[in-house]
């Protein structure tokens, strides 16, 4: 048997147990709700277990959110201290104000960015 993964899932286990994110950065960075990040990571971390367990294969299946361009490395964030809004990219520098270097960030929902 076959274990299938998003690469939504996938990215949710990427920036917890890789970039060692804290729930809020991982949600913000994936433009979701910190419940629905934690949803997702429970997801892959489940079917992650059970192949290793089953010793499954695991299939990473390619799938983009309302056919957006795939998740790129910018993202969008808003200081809980300045409430600041602004533009990284998480994978070259640290995620931090550029206005009171606070690296406290608000989640989506706090932030408005939520639909
Ligand atoms: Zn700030």
């Amino acid at each position: 048997m076959k274990v299938e993964l998003t690469t939504i899932e996938l990215k949710a286990l990427e920036l917890k147990d890789i970039n060692n994110f804290n729930d809020k950065k991982c949600a913000s960075i994936m433009s979701i709700s910190v419940k629905e990040y934690n949803d997702i990571l429970n997801k892959a971390r489940e079917k992650v277990t059970k192949a290793l367990i089953d010793k499954d294969e695991i299939n990473i299946i390619d799938i983009s959110v309302n056919d957006e361009p795939k998740c790129t490395t910018l993202c969008k964030f808003r200081c809980a201290i300045c409430g600041q809004i602004y533009e990284i990219d998480y994978t070259k520098e640290d995620i931090k104000c550029p206005l009171c270097l606070s690296s406290k960030i608000m989640t989506n929902e706090e932030a408005g960015f939520l639909k």
